[in-house]
C-alpha cells in the first residue's frame, strides 16, 4: 500500500519520492551519557509511541528540500507538512 505525502512545495505526491529524515525533537545529543534506566526508556518507549509524531522528510523525487512533517504512527497518514 502507497501513501500520499503533502509537499509544502508540490503538492500531494506518492511516498516513494520521499526518504524519511526520523523524529524531530528531543533525542540526546549523546546517548552514551544515559544509564540503563534512561537508556530502555529511550530506546523502547519511544519506538511504539501511538498518535501523532513531528518528522523530519526529503522530497528527493521533486524540489530536494526538507521539511517537517505531523504523521500518525497509527495509521501513517500525514496529515500536515511545513517548511522549518
Ligand atoms: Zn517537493
Amino acid at each position: 500500500m502507497s501513501y500520499l505525502i503533502p509537499c509544502p512545495h508540490c503538492g500531494q505526491r506518492d511516498v516513494g519520492e520521499f526518504r524519511f529524515g526520523g523524529e524531530k525533537g528531543s533525542r540526546p545529543t549523546n546517548p552514551d551519557q544515559l544509564n540503563a534506566s534512561q537508556w530502555a526508556h529511550y530506546t523502547y518507549d519511544r519506538k511504539n509511541v501511538m498518535g501523532m509524531q513531528t518528522e523530519w522528510w526529503y522530497h528527493r523525487g521533486g524540489c530536494r528540500q526538507w521539511f517537517l512533517a505531523t504523521r500518525s504512527t497509527i495509521t501513517n497518514i500525514v496529515e500536515k507538512t511545513w517548511l522549518p
